[in-house]
């Protein structure tokens, strides 16, 4: 073979590789949105819809007073800094968010990062060798699962939201020196709230820490938002938080580990994705300044999102659809099906109503279902009319009467 025509195959492979994801259905289009994210978006092709997809939850990604935050912070610090934090990227603006979000989750210290897939992706390998047991639960968010690969602790795996199968694989891990339990505060395509009270217990009697990622429980659960432990009354009791600024904390990017000091100060001597990427960016930094204050002044958005969140709950089920009980804005609405899944998806999408079609692999084989994502900028006529195109939709292909 020629140099040529090794390299001809490498890219007739890939051709092929793609060819097969379409034939399967799991290639991923982007939807190409010309105006900012919020309750409606305007799409490329000129129509606008109800957008009930989004991580959106406090309403603030497309807020007019955040885009003036940005303003000032690039005014003060300017657009970027051209480095990481330990040379020269590290502006007070990043010191006062940090000191902000760990007074927010009740932690000893916070470090950024440019995003929470590197805030998991750079936890575990700097703090576990192969001495320790990283025990994590079967549906953790990818980014736990490739930072827990990155380090040499073993790995014990529990089944998905099991506290017996959690007690179980804490007794196998038991001749290891240090253990620690890893899950999703929430898990994001069940709105499943783990049951973090009962696996601290667990931690307690075994001897393990206990990290979660907060990513769709900051600023949204707890009675102030904290997060998952404060719902669950554990808050001083969680080793580990990670989070991200990109979801209900304002959405545009950035992700943070808070836990004791000596937890911080070692991931900033060790942590790769923290010593080898560049600094948040000072807009950001200054802006989720912002959001923390206007969280912990008022708890009108929160307050918005809830009664969002049961008035579709409700009005969803009435209609005669099953979805995942729970409390959470995340919704699963059930099709079981595959097929119907991406039908329902495609018929909501003409009638104006933006959703995502979940199926095998994203999920469980026969567990296909749209997400519904609520938001505090939700207005009642937007879920209104949306919960009519759920029910002509539904009428339609038979799935209600
Ligand atoms: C979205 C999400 C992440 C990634 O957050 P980014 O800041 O976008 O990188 C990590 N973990 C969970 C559970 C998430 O839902």
């Amino acid at each position: 073979m020629t140099t040529n025509d090794a390299r001809s195959a490498f890219y007739a492979n890939l051709r092929d590789n793609l060819d097969g994801l379409r034939e399967q259905g799991l290639y991923k289009q982007e939807r190409i949105i010309s105006s900012r994210q919020g309750a409606e978006v305007v799409c490329a092709d000129g129509r606008t819809l109800i957008n009930l997809c989004a991580n959106n939850y406090l309403g603030l990604s497309g807020d007019n007073a955040l885009v003036a935050d940005v303003a000032t912070a690039a005014e003060q610090y300017g657009y970027g800094l051209s480095s990481v934090r330990f040379i020269c990227g590290t502006q007070t603006v990043h010191k006062e968010l940090e000191k902000a979000l760990a007074e927010f989750l009740g932690m000893e210290d916070v470090i950024l990062y440019a995003a929470a897939f590197d805030a998991n992706g750079g936890l575990f390998e700097p703090l576990f060798d192969e001495s320790d047991a990283i025990i994590s639960d079967a549906l953790n968010h990818a980014s736990i699962i490739d930072g827990i690969r990155l380090s040499k602790a073993a790995r014990f795996r529990y089944q998905h939201n099991d506290m017996a199968d959690l007690e179980a694989q804490l007794k196998a891990a038991s001749g290891k020196r240090h253990k620690v339990i890893a899950s999703d505060g929430v898990f994001s395509m069940d709105g499943t709230i783990a049951q973090l009270d009962k696996i601290c217990d667990l931690a307690e009697r075994y001897g393990a820490l206990v990290m979660i990622d907060e990513c769709h429980a900051s600023g949204v659960l707890g009675r102030t938002g904290r997060g998952t432990h404060e719902h669950h009354g554990v808050m001083g009791r969680v080793d580990i938080i990670t989070g991200t600024l990109g979801k209900a904390l304002g959405g545009a990017m950035g992700g943070f580990t808070a836990a004791r000091r000596e937890v911080i100060d070692m991931l900033r001597q060790k942590s790769r994705p923290y010593l080898f990427s560049n600094s948040l960016a000072p807009t950001i930094a200054g802006t989720s300044l912002d959001v923390l204050r206007r969280l912990s002044t008022s708890s009108d958005l929160r307050d918005r999102l809830h009664a969002n969140t049961a008035y579709f709950r409700q009005a969803i089920s009435n209609l005669g659809f099953t979805i995942k009980p729970g409390t959470h804005p995340v919704v699963p609405v059930m099709l079981f099906d595959e097929v119907m899944a991406q039908r329902f998806a495609q018929r909501l999408y003409e009638l104006g109503v933006l959703v995502t079609g979940f199926f095998y692999p994203v999920v469980p084989m026969g567990q296909a279902r749209v997400r519904v994502q609520l938001s505090a900028a939700h207005q009642r006529h937007q879920l209104d009319a949306a919960l009519a195109a759920f029910a002509q939709a539904g009428r339609e292909l038979g799935l209600i009467d």
